[in-house]
């Protein structure tokens, strides 16, 4: 999910060190930056292990997606947010081939997480434990060259009234519902929009009460996949109903000024840095130390 940019007021929420003296006082911005540095992988246990919530978390033992596979291709990739847990690249890959399958043009991915996962400076509240990502609903005919896939954007499929453009079509909505399928998948986030159109063209799916109205997400779904099997240390969220598919009552607060001025709010709140599991803490202290 995305949100406004990072306020640069400084909270002093969580402080990161390995020594055994009281740690300094840090501020969000520092600690955002620290994480920030992060360039590569770690695994703590030698098995890739996604670490607390979706939005207060880290992983350990990350796998990069590759750039470039069957019906598929990664974006922004200098941002180094590529990364995530096995599950959930082996999920986008099968993904990028079965809509390949289908006759689809090809999937852009956009933002997992980051190298061990943890919070980012921009962009997102979650995406932190390596099961996040956001698909582009704009496809694509040919492959992105490395100078397109750091130019090129998605447009929004939601006008300013709510309406859905003209771009929007078939292929949006089968890149939904393909994912929405999978096993695996807990809960995709679409613009309350698209969930009403959603609403209207899969009323008996099975998979429809995990396509979830949210704030934003006119220009990519977000798809969240469920804690793995035997994880201990992945903290799972409230699952939710199959009876309940949000298309009733629920999808029609989205449209009342409440929502919209919810939404609005969120837009300009602070992002304090979140407290995280001390097993997070690890995972950047060699950076803490060069950093002292
Ligand atoms: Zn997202």
């Amino acid at each position: 999910m995305k949100y406004g940019i990072l306020s640069t007021l400084a909270v002093c929420v969580v402080a990161i060190s390995a020594s055994a003296s009281p740690a300094p006082a840090r501020d969000s911005k520092s600690l955002y930056e620290l994480w920030g540095k992060v360039k590569g992988p770690l695994s703590l246990s030698g098995k890739a292990d996604p670490i607390g919530t979706y939005a207060a978390g880290c992983l350990s033992g990350a796998e990069a997606l590759p750039l470039d596979g069957a019906g598929y291709s990664v974006m922004h990739p200098s941002r180094l947010r590529y990364f995530g847990h096995p599950n959930l690249v082996g999920f986008i890959r099968d993904l990028g081939a079965r809509l390949k399958g289908e006759g689809l043009p090809l999937l852009l991915v956009g933002d997992m997480g980051r190298p061990r996962g943890g919070p980012m400076i921009s962009g997102h509240n979650s995406h932190q434990i390596g099961l996040d990502v956001d698909l582009w609903f704009r496809l694509s005919r040919k492959r992105p060259s490395s100078r397109d896939r750091e130019s090129w954007v998605s447009p929004s499929y939601v006008g300013k009234k709510g309406e859905l453009t003209r771009s929007w079509g078939q292929q949006q909505r089968e890149l939904i519902a393909t994912a929405a399928a999978a096993p695996e998948v807990e809960r995709v986030f679409v613009n309350a929009s698209i969930k009403r159109d959603m609403c209207t063209k899969y009323a008996d799916a099975p998979w429809l009460y995990k396509v979830r109205a949210w704030w934003g997400h006119g220009d990519h779904l977000h798809v969240r996949l469920q804690c793995p099997a035997g994880s201990q240390t992945c903290q799972h969220q409230e699952p939710l109903d199959p009876k309940k598919t949000q298309c009733g009552e629920e999808l029609a607060w989205w449209f009342t000024t409440e929502a919209a001025e919810e939404g609005a709010k969120k837009q300009v709140a602070e992002r304090p840095f979140p407290e995280l599991p001390a097993a997070c803490e690890q995972m950047v202290q060699e950076l803490e130390v060069k950093r002292l």
